[in-house]
């Protein structure tokens, strides 16, 4: 199958290689020529583990090509996959529909026979429609389905679950479309639920299950404040939470709330709708409220922990908003550092993180320090800061550590330290929910 993808971001980079693995011949566009110059050199744009491998193998093979020209892209393909981005507005905090308008515009007048265009961005309920609308206006012949494919990919697992969907949600009454899914999802075809049901509904589902985990995510972060008032263990609550398989176990650890380019705009946009149609959300609403709280709290606890030092240092371990990648869009570690920086313009950060400090560096600039290992960012540091749950930082050995800082305070946001090693290396401990 040629397939044309428009957007080489964090969805539209894994897809195309992805989908060049299983065979079918993959043009990706992008309108960034920067990005496309890279990509062409063989050079990855982002960091997605496991990515690498495949992309050099496509490239070398032949399935995979990289392209400015939205024409090569979409002249004689059978699907054509959107990924651009749709961030909030920076007002109205609606998903900004520009991109999208945009690329459906630009690639409406290269379609030639039947071509299925299939939606993997984020979109409000609707978009399907004015996609339709847009391109039958710049070329009225043109034959064509526009199906809702919505992504569910973890970033930082982008690959892993581009070869392991827990489900392939699929938004059309297009037979013909809904064939054309079926057979580029067939090597999948026996792990996997495929679900087919109205457009509207599958551009539902993306942000019913976003603003859902975000919910979750809230709520076992209210939890765990509730049990560091009254002795329980959030680790322990959340286990025998779990094991009720109506909760289930994932989604349940507690930390400095949510971030990311999909939950925070993702909520604000299902608010937002929710407003239009003259719903109430409160839950989304309480999430997304909760959330900026929480990172506002966490930042406090670290000053807090600094009060009576002139001129503090903070070491940060972590940067990137989860483990796994080096995003940085909304991430709960970089609002904790504007956060201290706002507290307390006279201390002095040095951070580090194992993928992150490139797109950290375009954000926070010389605000901060960074350092080029996790020993390097404590040196003299009055508290360590622990931001990501990236997995190095489990094993970070604390008697260097105590050799190394000059106060003897960790504040543990992602819970990643053993609480009794760290008291028994002489540090006073303060972890989340414990
Ligand atoms: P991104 O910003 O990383 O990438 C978008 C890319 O699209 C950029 O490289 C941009 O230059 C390109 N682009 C924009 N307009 C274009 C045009 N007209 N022609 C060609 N290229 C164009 O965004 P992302 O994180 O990959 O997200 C893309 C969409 O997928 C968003 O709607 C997002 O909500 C959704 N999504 C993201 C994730 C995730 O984990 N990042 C997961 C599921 C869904």
């Amino acid at each position: 199958m040629k397939i044309g993808i428009i957007g080489t971001g964090y969805v539209g980079l894994p897809t195309g290689v992805g989908f060049a693995e299983l065979g079918n011949e993959v043009v990706c566009v992008d309108k960034i020529k920067e990005k496309i110059d890279m990509l062409k050199r063989g050079e990855l744009t982002l960091y997605e583990d496991g990515l690498a491998e495949m992309f050099d193998k496509n490239i070398k093979e032949g399935r995979l090509t990289f392209t400015t020209s939205m024409r090569k892209a979409v002249e004689d393909a059978d699907l054509v996959i959107i990924a651009v981005g749709t961030p909030p507005h920076p007002v109205t905090h609606e998903a900004d529909m520009k991109y999208i308008h945009a690329a459906a515009t630009e690639l409406a007048s290269y379609l030639t026979g039947y071509t299925v265009i299939a939606t993997k961005s984020t979109v409000p309920v609707g978009t399907g429609d004015d996609i339709e609308q847009l391109i039958t206006s710049k070329n009225p012949t043109a034959r064509f389905d526009v199906i809702s494919l919505p992504e569910f990919l973890r970033e930082g697992f982008a690959i892993h679950d581009f070869f392991n969907p827990d489900r392939i949600v699929v938004g059309t009454n297009s037979e013909k479309a809904a064939n054309l899914i079926k057979e580029l999802y067939a090597p999948f075809a026996d792990k996997t639920n495929m679900l087919f049901i109205k457009r509207q509904s599958a551009e539902t589902v993306k942000y019913a299950s976003n603003a859902f985990l975000a919910i979750k995510i809230h709520y076992i972060n209210e939890m765990a404040d509730f049990c560091e008032k009254t002795g329980a263990e959030i680790a322990e609550v959340a286990k025998g939470m779990g094991l009720d398989s109506r909760i289930g176990p994932k989604f349940l650890n507690p930390g400095p709330g949510y971030g990311g380019s999909c939950f925070p705009k993702d909520t604000m946009a299902m608010a937002y709708m929710a407003r239009q149609n003259n719903v109430d959300m409160t839950l989304v609403k309480a999430a997304i409220d909760g959330n900026v709280a929480r990172k506002k709290k966490m930042a406090e606890r670290i000053i807090n922990s600094v009060q009576y030092i002139k001129n503090p240092k903070i070491a940060v371990l972590g940067l990137a908003f989860k483990n796994g990648t080096d995003d940085c869009r909304q991430s709960p570690a970089m609002d904790i550092v504007q956060n201290l920086l706002e507290m307390n313009p006279e201390i002095d950060i040095v951070a580090f993180d194992p993928k992150a400090m490139g797109n950290a560096c375009q954000i926070l600039g010389d605000k901060i320090q960074y350092a080029d290992n996790m020993y390097a960012a404590l040196k003299d540091a009055d508290v360590l800061a622990i931001l990501t749950e990236w997995s190095e930082f489990k094993n970070l050995d604390l008697a260097v550590a105590a050799e190394l800082m000059r106060g003897k305070k960790i504040i543990d946001c992602r819970n990643m330290i053993d609480k009794n090693k760290a008291e028994n290396a002489g540090f006073s401990y303060q972890g989340i929910g414990k």
